[in-house]
Protein backbone atom coordinates (compact mmCIF):
# COMPACT_ATOMS: atom_id res chain seq x y z
CA UNK A 1 0.00 0.00 0.00
CA UNK A 2 1.29 3.44 -1.20
CA UNK A 3 0.14 6.72 0.69
CA UNK A 4 0.13 9.60 -1.52
CA UNK A 5 1.27 12.91 -0.01
CA UNK A 6 -0.01 16.26 -1.92
CA UNK A 7 -0.47 19.77 -0.54
CA UNK A 8 -3.55 21.73 -0.95
CA UNK A 9 -2.99 25.40 -1.40
CA UNK A 10 -4.98 27.57 0.94
CA UNK A 11 -4.92 31.35 1.38
CA UNK A 12 -1.83 33.06 0.28
CA UNK A 13 0.87 30.23 1.08
CA UNK A 14 -0.28 28.00 3.65
CA UNK A 15 -0.08 24.16 2.34
CA UNK A 16 -3.05 21.58 3.79
CA UNK A 17 -1.02 18.33 3.54
CA UNK A 18 -2.96 15.21 2.35
CA UNK A 19 -2.17 11.87 2.72
CA UNK A 20 -4.13 9.87 0.54
CA UNK A 21 -4.49 5.99 0.60
CA UNK A 22 -4.63 4.82 -3.55
CA UNK A 23 -6.75 1.74 -2.78
CA UNK A 24 -9.78 2.87 -0.48
CA UNK A 25 -10.28 6.11 -1.64
CA UNK A 26 -9.50 7.48 1.34
CA UNK A 27 -7.71 10.57 2.55
CA UNK A 28 -6.64 12.56 6.04
CA UNK A 29 -5.90 16.35 5.82
CA UNK A 30 -3.14 17.73 8.25
CA UNK A 31 -4.55 21.63 9.12
CA UNK A 32 -6.88 22.30 6.94
CA UNK A 33 -7.40 26.16 7.27
CA UNK A 34 -10.11 26.36 5.11
CA UNK A 35 -12.64 23.61 3.92
CA UNK A 36 -13.57 24.76 0.74
CA UNK A 37 -10.39 23.49 -1.26
CA UNK A 38 -10.41 20.40 0.52
CA UNK A 39 -13.93 19.65 -0.02
CA UNK A 40 -13.67 20.28 -3.84
CA UNK A 41 -10.27 18.38 -3.73
CA UNK A 42 -11.62 15.19 -2.44
CA UNK A 43 -14.45 15.64 -4.83
CA UNK A 44 -12.50 15.91 -7.74
CA UNK A 45 -10.50 13.07 -6.89
CA UNK A 46 -13.38 10.90 -5.94
CA UNK A 47 -11.65 10.79 -2.05
CA UNK A 48 -13.27 9.83 1.31
CA UNK A 49 -11.92 12.61 4.53
CA UNK A 50 -10.91 10.35 7.61
CA UNK A 51 -9.09 12.00 10.13
CA UNK A 52 -8.14 15.88 10.41
CA UNK A 53 -4.23 15.95 11.85
CA UNK A 54 -3.96 19.29 13.58
CA UNK A 55 -0.70 21.38 14.79
CA UNK A 56 -1.77 24.16 16.46
CA UNK A 57 -4.82 26.31 16.99
CA UNK A 58 -3.99 29.03 14.60
CA UNK A 59 -7.15 30.27 12.75
CA UNK A 60 -4.98 29.34 9.30
CA UNK A 61 -4.47 25.99 10.67
CA UNK A 62 -8.09 25.21 12.34
CA UNK A 63 -10.81 27.35 10.28
CA UNK A 64 -11.88 24.38 8.08
CA UNK A 65 -12.21 21.80 10.31
CA UNK A 66 -15.88 22.29 11.56
CA UNK A 67 -17.03 22.75 7.93
CA UNK A 68 -15.57 19.88 6.99
CA UNK A 69 -17.12 18.19 9.83
CA UNK A 70 -20.28 18.67 8.25
CA UNK A 71 -19.23 17.93 4.78
CA UNK A 72 -17.58 14.38 6.39
CA UNK A 73 -19.49 13.44 9.29
CA UNK A 74 -17.39 10.04 9.89
CA UNK A 75 -14.49 12.26 9.84
CA UNK A 76 -12.34 11.93 13.49
CA UNK A 77 -10.15 14.74 14.63
CA UNK A 78 -7.05 14.05 15.91
CA UNK A 79 -5.79 17.72 17.93
CA UNK A 80 -3.81 18.81 20.93
CA UNK A 81 -6.18 19.32 23.79
CA UNK A 82 -5.95 22.89 24.45
CA UNK A 83 -7.63 22.87 20.79
CA UNK A 84 -11.13 22.33 22.11
CA UNK A 85 -11.77 19.11 20.78
CA UNK A 86 -13.58 15.93 22.72
CA UNK A 87 -11.20 14.01 24.97
CA UNK A 88 -11.16 10.86 23.21
CA UNK A 89 -9.67 12.57 19.70
CA UNK A 90 -6.85 14.74 22.03
CA UNK A 91 -2.67 13.88 21.52
CA UNK A 92 0.17 14.98 23.31
CA UNK A 93 3.72 14.35 23.24
CA UNK A 94 4.11 10.47 22.43
CA UNK A 95 1.14 9.47 21.35
CA UNK A 96 0.69 7.72 17.77
CA UNK A 97 -1.46 8.02 15.36
CA UNK A 98 -2.22 5.36 12.12
CA UNK A 99 -2.59 5.96 8.53
CA UNK A 100 -4.01 3.05 7.31
CA UNK A 101 -1.40 0.95 9.05
CA UNK A 102 1.38 3.12 9.11
CA UNK A 103 1.97 5.01 12.34
CA UNK A 104 2.73 8.39 12.90
CA UNK A 105 4.90 9.60 15.96
CA UNK A 106 3.49 12.77 17.65
CA UNK A 107 5.79 15.30 19.06
CA UNK A 108 5.35 18.68 20.82
CA UNK A 109 7.51 20.84 19.68
CA UNK A 110 6.58 23.98 20.75
CA UNK A 111 8.05 27.78 20.64
CA UNK A 112 5.91 29.20 17.91
CA UNK A 113 2.45 28.72 20.65
CA UNK A 114 3.28 27.19 23.92
CA UNK A 115 1.88 23.52 22.72
CA UNK A 116 2.60 22.63 18.99
CA UNK A 117 2.51 18.99 17.51
CA UNK A 118 4.25 17.47 14.77
CA UNK A 119 3.59 14.09 13.42
CA UNK A 120 6.31 11.88 12.30
CA UNK A 121 5.51 9.59 9.91
CA UNK A 122 6.97 6.72 9.03
CA UNK A 123 6.27 5.03 5.42
CA UNK A 124 8.44 1.70 4.90
CA UNK A 125 11.20 3.43 6.86
CA UNK A 126 11.12 6.75 5.74
CA UNK A 127 10.21 9.33 7.82
CA UNK A 128 7.94 12.42 7.10
CA UNK A 129 7.50 14.99 9.68
CA UNK A 130 4.36 17.47 9.34
CA UNK A 131 5.47 20.52 11.62
CA UNK A 132 3.16 23.19 10.86
CA UNK A 133 4.69 26.28 11.38
CA UNK A 134 7.87 25.59 13.68
CA UNK A 135 10.72 24.86 10.88
CA UNK A 136 9.66 26.37 7.64
CA UNK A 137 11.97 25.91 4.95
CA UNK A 138 15.09 28.11 5.53
CA UNK A 139 13.14 29.40 8.46
CA UNK A 140 11.54 28.95 11.31
CA UNK A 141 8.06 30.37 12.86
CA UNK A 142 7.70 33.26 14.69
CA UNK A 143 7.46 32.88 18.68
CA UNK A 144 3.62 33.98 19.64
CA UNK A 145 2.69 31.93 23.06
CA UNK A 146 5.67 30.17 23.05
CA UNK A 147 9.35 31.28 23.88
CA UNK A 148 12.42 31.36 22.27
CA UNK A 149 13.89 28.72 24.44
CA UNK A 150 11.03 26.56 23.49
CA UNK A 151 11.53 27.33 19.97
CA UNK A 152 15.31 26.36 20.30
CA UNK A 153 14.92 23.24 21.86
CA UNK A 154 12.22 22.38 19.48
CA UNK A 155 14.61 22.87 16.68
CA UNK A 156 17.45 20.87 18.25
CA UNK A 157 15.06 17.87 18.41
CA UNK A 158 13.90 18.00 14.93
CA UNK A 159 17.91 17.75 14.11
CA UNK A 160 17.76 14.21 15.62
CA UNK A 161 15.80 12.96 13.13
CA UNK A 162 17.56 10.91 10.49
CA UNK A 163 19.14 12.72 7.58
CA UNK A 164 17.04 11.55 5.22
CA UNK A 165 13.83 12.45 6.67
CA UNK A 166 11.50 14.82 4.94
CA UNK A 167 9.84 17.64 6.66
CA UNK A 168 6.68 19.38 5.47
CA UNK A 169 6.06 22.68 6.66
CA UNK A 170 2.77 24.62 6.15
CA UNK A 171 3.66 27.67 4.56
CA UNK A 172 5.16 28.50 1.26
CA UNK A 173 8.09 31.03 2.94
CA UNK A 174 11.20 29.38 1.21
CA UNK A 175 12.55 32.00 -1.22
CA UNK A 176 12.18 34.52 1.70
CA UNK A 177 13.89 32.76 3.73
CA UNK A 178 16.44 32.04 1.89
CA UNK A 179 16.97 35.64 1.07
CA UNK A 180 17.29 36.09 4.61
CA UNK A 181 19.78 33.55 5.29
CA UNK A 182 22.28 34.87 2.14
CA UNK A 183 21.83 38.22 4.18
CA UNK A 184 22.94 36.85 7.14
CA UNK A 185 25.27 34.14 4.92
CA UNK A 186 26.46 35.79 1.97
CA UNK A 187 28.87 33.22 0.54
CA UNK A 188 26.66 30.04 1.60
CA UNK A 189 26.62 28.79 -1.73
CA UNK A 190 23.85 25.74 -1.12
CA UNK A 191 21.96 28.79 -0.14
CA UNK A 192 22.04 30.65 -3.39
CA UNK A 193 21.25 27.80 -5.65
CA UNK A 194 18.64 27.13 -3.27
CA UNK A 195 17.04 29.93 -3.50
CA UNK A 196 17.35 30.06 -7.75
CA UNK A 197 15.23 27.16 -7.65
CA UNK A 198 12.85 28.16 -4.82
CA UNK A 199 12.31 31.65 -7.32
CA UNK A 200 11.96 29.04 -10.31
CA UNK A 201 9.36 26.85 -8.68
CA UNK A 202 7.34 30.13 -7.19
CA UNK A 203 7.21 32.33 -10.64
CA UNK A 204 6.19 28.59 -11.89
CA UNK A 205 2.68 28.51 -8.63
CA UNK A 206 4.94 25.09 -8.12
CA UNK A 207 5.46 23.97 -4.14
CA UNK A 208 9.33 24.13 -2.79
CA UNK A 209 8.39 21.20 -0.45
CA UNK A 210 9.04 18.77 0.97
CA UNK A 211 12.46 19.19 1.93
CA UNK A 212 15.00 16.83 3.17
CA UNK A 213 16.81 17.56 7.05
CA UNK A 214 19.98 17.09 5.03
CA UNK A 215 19.08 20.01 2.74
CA UNK A 216 17.74 21.97 5.64
CA UNK A 217 21.24 21.47 7.40
CA UNK A 218 23.11 23.49 4.53
CA UNK A 219 20.39 26.45 3.96
CA UNK A 220 18.24 26.76 7.53
CA UNK A 221 20.44 29.13 9.53
CA UNK A 222 18.25 28.89 12.46
CA UNK A 223 20.09 24.84 12.19
CA UNK A 224 23.21 26.42 11.30
CA UNK A 225 23.57 28.45 14.88
CA UNK A 226 27.24 27.55 15.26
CA UNK A 227 28.56 27.71 12.15
CA UNK A 228 31.51 30.63 12.10
CA UNK A 229 29.91 32.60 9.23
CA UNK A 230 26.60 32.44 11.05
CA UNK A 231 27.87 33.92 14.01
CA UNK A 232 30.11 35.94 12.14
CA UNK A 233 26.86 37.07 9.94
CA UNK A 234 24.58 38.22 13.45
CA UNK A 235 27.80 39.87 14.59
CA UNK A 236 27.49 42.49 11.29
CA UNK A 237 24.09 43.34 12.60
CA UNK A 238 23.60 42.83 16.16
CA UNK A 239 25.58 43.37 19.58
CA UNK A 240 25.35 39.83 21.37
CA UNK A 241 26.51 39.48 24.63
CA UNK A 242 27.85 35.78 24.09
CA UNK A 243 28.42 33.39 21.27
CA UNK A 244 25.99 30.30 23.01
CA UNK A 245 23.83 28.74 20.48
CA UNK A 246 20.67 29.86 21.90
CA UNK A 247 21.44 33.47 21.98
CA UNK A 248 22.53 32.81 18.17
CA UNK A 249 19.36 31.46 17.78
CA UNK A 250 17.30 33.69 19.38
CA UNK A 251 19.51 37.19 17.55
CA UNK A 252 18.53 35.19 14.01
CA UNK A 253 14.87 35.19 15.10
CA UNK A 254 14.92 38.79 16.35
CA UNK A 255 16.55 40.25 12.76
CA UNK A 256 13.96 37.81 11.27
CA UNK A 257 11.26 39.67 12.48
CA UNK A 258 13.00 43.30 10.98
CA UNK A 259 13.75 41.23 7.84
ZN1 LIG B 1 0.67 29.42 13.49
Amino acid sequence: MTIQIHPIKAFNDNYIWTLINKNNKQAIVIDPGQAKPVADYMEEHGLELTSIWTTHHHFDHIGGVMELQEYFPMTHIVAHSEHGVEQDQTIKDGSSVSAWGCSAQVWDIPGHTASHMAYVLDIEGQKHCFCGDTLFSAGCGRVFTGTIEQLYQSFRRLNGLPDETLLYPAHEYTANNLRFGLAIEPGNVAMQQALAQAEEQTAAGACTLPVTLAHEREVNVFLRVDEPSVIAGVKTKMDIEDEERLTIFAALRALKNDF
